[in-house]
């Protein structure tokens, strides 16, 4: 029996989540935290919400963290203390938050993933390859869409697809991309990696890599059509890194493709 702790328990991940874990045999849900203001009580019935991660790291084999990048300090603080591996999805994560990750990963298992589907990450392996046979006259676009209510842009899967691409072509994505376009910008620079970002409604997340040669395009894409498969893959990563050794892992290593 592998018990998962969840961190952001009351969200919109955190409860699809439990769903899965309940439905996953010889894995139970040991515990979840929130913030205490979120109004959320109940994880499952009769177990309730708790507000601080390191006393639920202290009663479960694995952390599952879907809450915010505020929240990542205390969070791999809780799993270093305990010996807890943790896989983290909250997306939004800048330059500091991978520094804390990477500092965690010398002492715990981490595996943090800004999309924890099966069918992105394969995708993401497919762009990359894409980048590398196809030359700098070929420019790359990273169109993304999501609901109204989500806070980052442009999304973590959108910033992973576009570090696949940029990884492929050995370049670094922060030297190349384009985020933001207005008003007189002039012509597009060759080699870069360029975002569109739309946001409404209730879409899961759709991602597109658009490969635009002279007289031809690639476009290479995937359509979530409902959180469940975010929730399906991190119980699966979690599964996979209970009792795993420190480091830094990847979902590329849950699921056997190359890194
Ligand atoms: P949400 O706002 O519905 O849920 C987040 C939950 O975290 C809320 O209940 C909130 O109260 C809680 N939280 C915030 N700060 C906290 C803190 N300091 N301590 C404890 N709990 C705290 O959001 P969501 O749609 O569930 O998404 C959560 C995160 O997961 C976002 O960063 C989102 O982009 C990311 N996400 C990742 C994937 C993936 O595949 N990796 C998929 C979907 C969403």
């Amino acid at each position: 029996m592998t018990r998962i702790g969840l961190i952001g328990a009351g969200g919109r991940m955190g409860r699809a989540i439990a769903q899965v874990i309940a439905a996953t045999p010889d894995t139970e849900i040991a515990g979840g935290v929130d913030r205490p203001d979120a109004g959320a009580n109940e994880i499952a019935p009769g177990l309730q919400i708790m507000a601080q991660a390191a006393v639920l790291a202290g009663q479960c084999d694995v952390l599952v963290d879907f809450s915010s990048p505020s929240a990542l300090p205390e969070n791999l603080a809780a799993a270093r203390a305990a010996n807890t591996p943790i896989v983290i999805g909250t997306t939004g994560l800048e330059a500091q938050h991978h520094a804390l990750i990477d500092a965690a990963a010398a002492q715990v298992a981490v595996l943090q993933a800004a999309n924890t589907s099966l069918g992105v990450n394969l995708i993401g392996h497919l762009v990359r390859e894409a980048a590398a046979r196809l030359g700098p006259d070929w420019d790359i676009e990273v169109l993304e869409m999501h609901h109204r209510h989500k806070v980052d842009a442009p999304s973590g899967t959108g910033l992973f697809l576009g570090t696949a691409a940029a990884a492929g072509r050995g370049v670094d994505l922060d030297q190349v991309s384009d985020r933001a376009r207005d008003g007189i910008t002039g012509p597009r620079r060759e080699g870069h990696i360029g975002f569109a970002v739309m946001r409404g409604g209730s879409v899961a997340g759709d991602h597109q890599v658009v490969f635009a040669g002279e007289g031809e395009r690639i476009e290479i894409g995937h359509r979530a059509e409902t959180r469940e498969i975010f929730a399906r893959g991190a119980v699966k990563a979690a599964l996979w890194l209970a009792g795993k050794p420190a480091g830094r892992y990847w979902m590329t290593d849950v699921l056997g493709l190359p890194r």
